[in-house]
């Protein structure tokens, strides 16, 4: 990874300036998490995937950028209310705010994304109960969401899963079963399948799902 220089943003929802870090050149080297948690060396540099603005609260990628919803929520009390938390942590909070603002400007599948980034650092900080309350959260901002691609839903069983939300996940593996898939997606949903049935809530990449080692998915689970 290589260290961010912080810049010196202005914020698009109250004006003000404050140093951001920006993003660092960062590679993937080796398989995604199920979830799409990104290998090394991106998956250490969550840290500066948002950006937030220290007066107004304001969170996106870009402090410089802003929807016209995002402007007007950042200035509610509800808004203001949701910064001061509870949160596991600083970054938590911030993909939980971005999440808030994704999810009222009506895209739910960026709040969900953002939401699991959240989990990602309980996970990190090994607070189990946490990540996976999260992942339930995650997954309620895709409820009623008819059009999800079939790699949304994948990755929601993945979610729920992890989540130990056997039935919810027993549901969509059900569901993806009656669905034309390529090979590759067929494999995933059977090693999915397997991990269900063994009430399993470990991570696992994709390349482990394609190789259907169940040693290896043994091994990876003493390993975490
Ligand atoms: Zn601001």
């Amino acid at each position: 990874m290589t260290a961010a220089e912080p810049g010196n943003v202005r914020c698009a929802c109250c004006g003000e300036h404050s140093p951001q870090p920006l993003q660092p050149a960062s590679n993937e080297f080796g398989a995604r998490d199920l979830d799409h948690r990104p290998p090394e060396t991106m998956r250490s540099t969550m840290e500066s995937w948002l950006q937030e603005c220290p007066h107004c609260g304001y969170v996106a990628a870009d402090l410089g950028q802003a929807e016209p919803s995002d402007r007007k929520q950042v200035k509610t009390d509800r808004y203001q209310m949701l910064r001061h938390g509870p949160y596991v942590s600083r970054l938590s909070s911030r993909f939980l705010l971005r999440a808030v603002l994704d999810s009222l400007g009506g895209d739910r599948e960026r709040a969900f994304a953002n939401t699991i980034c959240a989990a990602w650092d309980a996970d990190d900080r090994d607070l189990k109960d946490a990540a996976r309350s999260l992942r339930k959260r995650a997954a309620n901002y895709l409820k009623g969401h008819d059009e999800d691609s079939v790699d949304l839903k994948l990755r929601l069983l993945d979610i729920h899963r992890r989540a130990s939300d056997w039935k919810s996940a027993d549901l969509m593996a059900r569901h993806l079963a009656e669905q034309k898939l390529d090979p590759q997606t067929s494999a995933i949903l059977a090693f999915q399948v397997r991990r269900i049935h063994a009430k399993d809530d470990a991570a696992y990449t994709v390349a482990h799902a394609l190789s259907g080692d169940l040693g290896a998915e043994h091994r990876l689970r003493i390993l975490r």
